[in-house]
């Protein structure tokens, strides 16, 4: 979009695929909509009162900029108790969910130029968070063959000067993945050698299926160049919530700080106080959510097995599925295309989350399993499917 009116930077920014799911989806009548990472899982009515409770209690006003006290201390606890990992209270800073987390995130440690690598496929949205403030993306891709793995030593070649920090999203959206501990070690010892921070996007930590559970900044005491980035959107199903926290050494956290008193002031006061009722309620709430995602992905998984030229790994987290569709001898792009109109089943093209997402779907189970059968029952009827 060329105007005068608009800064020339943002001339040439590219439309996301998720971005033009609002259209798509509209293209029919009877879309099953698996596009979006927002499923329909209720928020937890309990913490939905407690915050109706707190605001006629007057929680209506601003709140510490770091975030509420409450809030910071409990998150503080549950962070003991879950990984044994112990940080203070300014050393985190509660933001308006994972996006506005990353967002202060690369304006604190981003000179213009510096790079990040973001391990595909990956989060969509990294790519204009790194460069709004000037940084520059790096993709080091995995390979579907080696399951996504990180091949350490590939990945070091991507390491320059001017790197300032990795993005490590486990349980990972797109895949699912879980990265292994040799893995994540690998990557924090050479964050260590080459002097880079890892920044841990652990929004998904609560929907792990597999048994390697541990939070990267509980791989190191007091880790100094880890920065973890947390959001409630999908671990307690509260995406509208709009809640989440950095946490990180306390001089980047007081320079997000600053930079938040600019962009958002404080975060809304309402939905702090339910975070508190939401990680003191987390084991209950997160039950839930954790076996019906579980459930919801397994069912795809075992439907996938018996469709021909689709595949996929056995879902290790998140409640997507991202399905291999490279028997089909078409490419992703046009593959959601063509399920969309001979299905009305909406997905998002692999592709979208970088080039080594080329030859997959993701399909996120936002819906129950009547409705991802249905989904199902007519994407099998596709001629490329059976
Ligand atoms: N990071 C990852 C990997 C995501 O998948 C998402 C949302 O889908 C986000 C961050 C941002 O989520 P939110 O801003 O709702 O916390």
């Amino acid at each position: 979009m060329k105007s005068p009116y608009i800064a020339k930077r943002h001339w040439d920014f590219e439309e996301a695929a998720l971005s033009k799911t609002n259209e798509m989806v509209k293209r029919y009548d009877d879309v099953i909509d698996l596009s979006i990472g927002d499923p329909d899982y209720p928020a937890d009515k309990g913490c939905i009162d407690k915050m109706h409770e707190e605001a006629l209690a007057g929680h209506t006003r601003y709140t510490e900029f770091l975030g509420d006290e409450d809030l910071r201390r409990e998150t503080i606890k549950q962070y003991k108790e879950d990984y044994g990992f112990d940080f203070d209270e300014d050393e985190i800073i509660i933001t308006a969910g994972g996006t506005h987390a990353m967002y202060l995130t690369m304006e604190a440690i981003l000179d213009e130029g510096d790079e990040v690598i973001a391990i595909a496929p990956y989060y969509i949205y990294y790519q204009p968070q790194i460069e709004l403030p000037r940084g520059k993306l790096v993709v080091y891709n995995t390979r579907s063959e080696d399951n996504f793995d990180v091949d350490l030593a590939e990945f070091e070649k991507h390491i320059t000067s001017r790197t300032k920090a990795v993005i490590i999203n486990s349980p990972n959206n797109p895949s699912g993945k879980v990265y292994s501990p040799e893995n994540v070690r690998g990557i924090l010892e050479m964050a260590e050698k080459y002097d880079f921070l890892v920044i841990a996007d652990d929004i998904y930590g609560a929907l792990n299926y597999t048994d390697n559970k541990k939070a990267i900044c509980s791989y190191e005491e007091r880790p100094k160049r880890v920065i973890t980035i947390y959001s409630y959107s999908k671990d307690y199903s509260m995406t509208g919530l709009r809640l989440g926290h950095v946490i990180a050494d306390k001089e980047l956290i007081a320079t997000m700080r600053r930079v938040n008193e600019a962009v958002n002031f404080t975060i809304n006061s309402m939905s702090q106080r339910l975070g508190i009722a939401a990680i003191k309620g987390r084991k209950e709430i997160q039950k839930g959510l954790y076996e019906e995602y579980h459930k919801r992905v397994m069912y795809l998984y075992e439907r996938i097995q018996k469709m021909k030229n689709i595949t996929c790994t056995k879902p290790e987290g998140t409640f997507y599925v991202f399905a291999n569709i490279k028997e089909t001898g078409i490419n992703s792009m046009d593959i959601w295309e063509k399920i969309l109109d001979e299905a009305h089943v909406l997905v998002l093209p692999g592709s979208g989350f970088g080039e080594a997402g080329e030859g997959f779907i993701r399909i996120a189970c936002t819906v129950g399993i009547d409705t991802l059968k249905e989904a199902f029952d007519r994407m099998e009827k596709m001629e490329i499917f059976k």
